[in-house]
């Protein structure tokens, strides 16, 4: 399909003026800063907190460009947590009351969420029961609602599965919609990112996060990788100063440090390995299902009192048994050695008790 991006875009996001900061007017260096009424005094905590942040972010996006080998920084956007590029994404290309975005449940709540914030309509498309994509019913839903942006969740929360590169590939080649690929699990995958791809394909754009992998969810920072247009949109219209100094400085400080990042990863899916084979070994799971990512489907015979056995004893897992091809299912995050080991005693002595 051909790409126009500008008939995508809303008119009043294309037409407007974006608010002009201070440091928008002049962001050189000069003897004092008289512009922005800012506290010139300092502040109560030190430091340096008292002056605006960089509202385009340009040394933190050249760092995440460099460790991410993503060309230029002009393919990156920068939020407060990617939750705000799922919003800003649809504020960019939805028309409240008109436009729509597609889902494919069972997924990541927020983007029904904001949707609905937004007043877009939501298609609905669900996975296969084996959780893999329905390609061609995506497809033909997409083009004839004309729909604005589809949401691909992979590795998907809450199943854990990584979706079909060819099939991601044929949405992106026979649609005209915005592909959101949300790649928040993929350091734990063994599996190559989409922002190899950004260049390729006008209309896709990968959400990755700090708030995972990077052990950093406390300071909300999430990226967009995208044609650059599509990153000037989103910078158009998001708040002037969106992300704090004291999270990019403390995200340059972690990239100089990457392989502790990798270090956990890697632990972590040593210990993804331990923990679901030692549920898939109880009597009253029925099915651990695989993962690529920081946590797993187990389906149990009876979901909601593990649920609450396991509550009443401190310990808290997302029951998922409500969603879409998930009955009986409870969603686990892979913790610390010590933490999956006082889960799996729990779940054993569970067992003793009920059988
Ligand atoms: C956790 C998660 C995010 C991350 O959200 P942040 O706002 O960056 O913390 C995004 N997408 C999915 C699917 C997630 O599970």
């Amino acid at each position: 399909m051909t790409f126009e991006l500008d008939s995508l875009v809303r008119k009043n996001i294309l037409g407007m003026m974006k608010y002009a900061s201070a440091r928008d007017d002049f962001s050189g260096s000069a003897k004092i800063y008289l512009d922005a009424n800012e506290n010139s005094y300092g502040s109560p905590a030190g430091g340096k907190l008292n002056r605006y942040p960089d509202p385009l972010q340009r040394e933190l996006r050249k760092k995440i460009a460099e460790e991410r080998a993503i060309g230029s920084e002009e393919h990156i956007f920068l939020g407060n947590g990617s939750d705000e590029a799922i919003d800003l994404l649809m504020r960019v290309f939805g028309e409240p009351r008109i436009d729509s975005i597609m889902i494919l449940p069972p997924t990541y709540g927020m983007y029904k969420v904001c949707a609905d914030i937004n007043d877009l309509a939501v298609l609905q498309v669900p996975l296969r029961p084996d959780y893999s994509l329905d390609t061609d019913t995506i497809i033909q839903t997409a083009v004839t609602n004309k729909c604005k942006l589809i949401f691909i969740c992979s590795p998907n929360n809450p199943s854990a599965n990584l979706m079909d590169p060819a099939s991601i590939r044929r949405i992106l080649e026979e649609t005209s919609s915005i592909v959101v690929v949300d790649e928040a699990y993929i350091d734990f995958a063994d599996a190559e990112s989409w922002t190899k791809e950004i260049a390729a394909y006008r209309n896709l754009v990968v959400l990755q996060t700090f708030s995972k992998a990077w052990g950093m969810a406390a300071i909300r920072l999430g990226m967009a990788f995208a044609d650059p247009q599509i990153v000037a949109l989103m910078n158009k219209i998001k708040y002037p100063y969106n992300i704090s100094d004291v999270t990019a400085k403390t995200v340059i400080s972690a990239l100089r440090q990457s392989r502790e990042k990798e270090n956990m990863v890697r632990q972590i899916k040593a210990e993804r390995s331990r923990l679901m084979a030692t549920l898939a070994g109880l009597p009253f799971v029925k099915e651990v299902l695989p993962s690529a990512a920081n946590f797993f489907l187990v389906r149990f015979a009876d979901a909601a009192a593990v649920y609450r056995y396991l509550r009443e004893r401190g310990v808290i897992v997302r029951d998922r048994s409500g969603q879409m091809h998930c009955g009986e299912c409870l969603r686990i995050t892979v913790g610390t050695p010590d933490e999956n080991r006082f889960l799996c005693e729990t779940l054993e002595a569970f067992g003793k008790e009920k059988a």
